[in-house]
This record gives structure tokens, sequence and C-alpha cells, in this order.
């Protein structure tokens, strides 16, 4: 059996706590590796090393910080398809899913190659007489990440990369679903020129995310997972002082307005509804039919696209649609789901609840899921389900619709398919959720903006990479100076000058 590590100061470490954790190939619920899980006197000692390490790199010229990101991103084109099998093989997403993980990470590794400019400050030149005021931005120290399993190379390179750019060090903490890929970037940002110690990867459970909550080195703490998880991080790492960002769960509605192109909103449903077996924050779980008419038009279009889809495992070819779920409990987390959607009167249109893979019968391969004529009362509609399950809510009018996607506890991502322009630009400036598109399903934003959700979606208030990662990642310094010149041409310092 496969024996995993944890990377502390540029190398592979065994565990040393005896406790090990099992990750498994979801496509034939075998395990494949076991997983060393940090004990707290581990955690502490790989951000001790990291806050050592940090003082050299954060002195770092920003250009030479850069230089690293830079390399990176040629070390990770050199190696996409050794890490998308690796990704693959963890999680269970398609190769074309994978390496559009591995892109979406890599993309923002690019844009910390702009870390000098990022991270230029402000000057004014005679705020008074011979007054001049500047601002710098300074690194925190050591931060901690803490990620989830759905998207195990892009989510710890968005903190990563700002994070290092800045000139903090890091120490991640990746889901203990699919650490191998978190561990395999570690080695590469070390064969880029990154020193030592200063990006640790500890793998565990609750017991080292607490460690890293409450160890007074860590100044900053990035999370992203399930909201109930984001909700304890922000509170016990604001509670000890910490500056953090929790991003957590998502329930995307997309609304179909009647003069929506049909076959357009329903390739867009099956893509962003199914794709990676529905495992993305990002993911459209909820399609909002304004009308009758609409919903019948749209249920006739999405049902021989749903009957169409293929789901296998990733090794399986190209036109492979989705794979398994992660787990097992995850698996029966959601066909629990399915179940409690029936018993409360939903309309299961299409139903897989006995699909099962030739060959792969004990894989956690759930199949894809129609529902039409849900209501905001069900169970369906108010939990994420993290599955391939599409739930229809019909809606009478535009404002019922978009009052629906506003009711809904949680604000990742929504959109809307319409051609009319008026309709679109009020969606966009009425809805109370962070991201929005208009004919786009899943409008993540590219690296060079900012990610964010809003209400339970999100705790904190600075987004995920852009200009935010750079704000999160570093802390504010105004320096006020006045010299000799300055004190004989104006006499004594008078803030009355500065008027
Ligand atoms: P999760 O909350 O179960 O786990 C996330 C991380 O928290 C893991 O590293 C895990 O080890 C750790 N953790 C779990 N329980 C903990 C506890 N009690 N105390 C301390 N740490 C704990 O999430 P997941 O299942 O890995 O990921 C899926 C979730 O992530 C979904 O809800 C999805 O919507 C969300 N997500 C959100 C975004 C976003 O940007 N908003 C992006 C990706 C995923």
């Amino acid at each position: 059996m496969k024996e995993l590590t944890h990377f502390i100061n540029g190398t592979h470490v065994n565990g040393t706590s005896g406790n090990f954790g099992d990750v498994y190939n979801p496509a034939t619920g075998e395990v494949q590796a076991r997983l060393p899980l940090a004990t707290p006197a581990e955690v502490s000692k790989a951000v001790e090393d990291a806050a050592q390490a940090q003082v050299a790199w954060g002195a770092t010229n920003p250009q030479r910080r850069a230089r690293v990101m830079m390399k990176m991103v040629a070390l990770m084109n050199r190696d996409m398809d050794i890490l998308a099998e690796a990704l693959s093989r963890e999680h269970g997403k398609t190769l074309p899913d994978a390496k559009g993980d591995l892109q979406r990470g890599l993309e923002v590794i690019e844009y910390c190659i702009g870390a000098p400019q990022m991270l230029k400050g402000e000057y004014t030149d005679d705020a008074g007489p011979g007054i001049d005021m500047y601002s710098m931005r300074q690194p925190l120290g050591v931060v901690a990440s803490i990620m989830p399993f759905n998207f195990p190379a892009m989510m710890p390179l968005w903190h990563v990369g700002p994070a290092l750019a800045c000139g903090n060090a890091v120490v991640l903490k990746p889901s203990e679903r699919d650490p191998s890929v978190p561990l395999m970037l570690a080695e590469l940002f070390v064969e880029a020129g990154l020193p030592k110690g200063v990006f640790q990867v500890v793998n565990g459970t609750k017991e080292a995310v607490d460690t890293l909550l409450d160890h007074e080195i860590i100044q900053g703490v990035s999370f992203v997972g399930s909201t109930p998880i984001a909700q304890y991080i922000y509170s016990r790492a604001t509670a000890n002082g910490k500056r953090a960002q929790c991003f957590g769960g998502a329930k995307n509605h997309l609304i179909v307005m009647p003069d929506a192109d049909m076959d357009q909103a329903a390739d867009a449903l099956i893509g962003a509804g199914f794709g990676a077996a529905g495992e993305r924050c990002m993911a459209v779980s909820v399609a909002v039919p304004v009308g009758e008419e609409t919903a019948d038009r749209l249920i006739g279009a999405l049902v021989p696209r749903i009957e169409k889809l293929r789901v296998a495992p990733y090794t399986d070819g190209d036109d492979v649609d989705f794979g398994p779920v992660v787990t097992r409990e995850a698996k029966e987390r959601i066909l629990g789901l399915i179940q409690s959607g029936v018993d409360q009167g939903a309309e299961l249109v299409v139903d897989n609840r006995d699909f099962k893979l030739q060959g792969y019968e004990n894989g956690f391969f759930v199949g894809p899921h129609l529902f039409d004529r849900v209501t905001p009362d069900m169970d369906i509609y108010k939990q994420e389900i993290f599955g391939p399950v599409l739930s229809t809510v019909r809606a009478g009018s535009y404002e019922e619709a978009l009052k629906l996607a506003m009711d809904h506890e949680y604000g990742n991502g929504t959109a809307i398919f319409t051609r009319d322009g008026d309709t679109a630009r009020d969606f966009a400036h009425r809805v109370n959720i962070g991201m929005v598109g208009i004919n786009v399903p899943i409008p993540v934003p590219l690296a060079y903006h900012t990610f964010g959700g809003w209400k339970k979606s999100m705790f904190g208030d600075l987004n995920q990479h852009g200009p935010d990662s750079f704000k999160f990642y570093t802390r504010t310094k105004t320096i006020t100076s006045r010299w000799p010149s300055g004190i004989k041409e104006g006499g004594e310092f008078n803030f009355k000058a500065m008027d």
C-alpha cells in the first residue's frame, strides 16, 4: 500500500503519529494509499520552521519572487499530464476536468507574476512642508490554507500563489480525500526555486486544523469548504485575532426566461449541473424556468440530453461526461437526498437510483437525476446536494424567480438566460449573489478579477485571487517622513499646513 507523506522544509516527510487516513480510488472503491494524519506537535513544528524560512523570503525582492512563479508555470505545463492523472485517480473527475482544475490554478500563478506591480505602494510628495507620506504592503508572515476535496489543484494554487508572491510562508492542509496533487505542487515549487520551508504541507483532519487556528504564529487563515465548517473556522480564527477569509457552500440558480434560446440554456444546464458529477461550488443545482410553457420546453430539452450522458471512470476515454463522486459517504448522502425529494413530493423525471456500472460495482458512481416541480420547503432545495442532481423550480414570473435566488441562504453564483438586455441588467443589479452570469452558466471570474460569494457562501470580506488576494495576504504600513530642509522651510510641523 502506497504511503503518502507531509512536505516539510523542502522534502517529503513521513508521519510520526501512527494515525492514518484512507485515500480511495472513487472509481473502484478501493483504498489506494494511506495518509499520515499530523499531530499538533508535527503541525506546530511545520509552522515554526515556516516562520524561520519566511524571514528571508519576505525580504526577497518581489521580482525574484515573481520569477519563482514564472518557473512554476513552466513546470506545471511540463508536468500537466502527470498531475492530471494523479488528480483524476484520487478525485474521480475526467481528465479534461482535471486539466481544467490545474489550468484555472495555473492562471492564478500567472497572475502572481505581476506581484511587483501589485505590491507597489502609494506615495504623496509634499503632503506638508517637507513631509512625504507613503504606504507599503508587507507580508503577514505565516498563513494557513485549509482546502476542500473538489478542486485539489486549483483551490490550493488560488491561495498559495498570492500568499507566496506577497512574501508569506504558507502551511497548507489539503483535503484528506485527495492530497497527492498538493504534495506534487509543493515539490514543483521547490524545483521552481522556492526556498525550503516557505511552503509546508501538513496532512490531517480536525486536530491539525485546530492547531493551525490556535497557533500564535499563524497570522491569516484561508478556508474553502462546506458552510458549517467555514463558519466554525471563521469564528475560531478571528477569535484568536487572525485575519480570515472562509468560503462555503452553494446552491446556484439558473433562471431561464421565456425568450431564452432553449437549446443554449439546456446545453448550459447539462454542463453546469452534471459536469464533475455536480461537485463544483459553481455547479448549477437549481433551474428556474419562468412560466409553465418555458418549463415544459426546458424539461423536454433536458431529458434526452441527460439520457445521453456517459458516466464512467476517467480511464474510459475522452467521451466520459462525468465520473464517480468522491466517497461512499457522499454517494449515500446524495442518494438519501434524492429519496427525500421523492418522499416530499417532487417529480423525479430522470431516475437513475439503481445506476450500476459493470466492472465498477464498488465504485462511488451516481447516475444523473432530474427533478421537476421542486418547492422551496423541500430538503433537495434547501441543502447543497453536491452531486449530479438538477432540481427544477417553476416560477410564475421574473420577479418570483429573482426572489427565489435572493431568498436562498447561499449566494455563491447565479445566472440568467435571456435575450432581453433590460431583464439581464436588472437581474445583475438587484440579485444579492457574488457572481452572476448572463447567458453564461458558470460565471467563474478569471484570475485578475476576484472570486467570492455572498450570504452563507462567504465569511470575511476579501475574495479569492485578483487584487483582493494581494490585499488579504499583506498588511498596509503608512509612513510619514520629514527631512531637515522641510523643517527649515516650514518651521515646526503644523498639521494645519496640510489643510
Ligand atoms: P469540508 O468542509 O468537508 O472540508 C474542507 C476542509 O475542512 C478539509 O480540509 C477538511 O479536512 C477540513 N475539515 C472538515 N471538517 C472539519 C472540522 N470539523 N474542523 C476543522 N476542519 C475540518 O468540504 P469538502 O467536502 O472538502 O468540500 C466541498 C465543499 O466545499 C462544498 O460545500 C463546496 O460548495 C465548497 N466549496 C466552496 C468553494 C467556494 O469558493 N465557495 C469552492 C470549492 C468548494
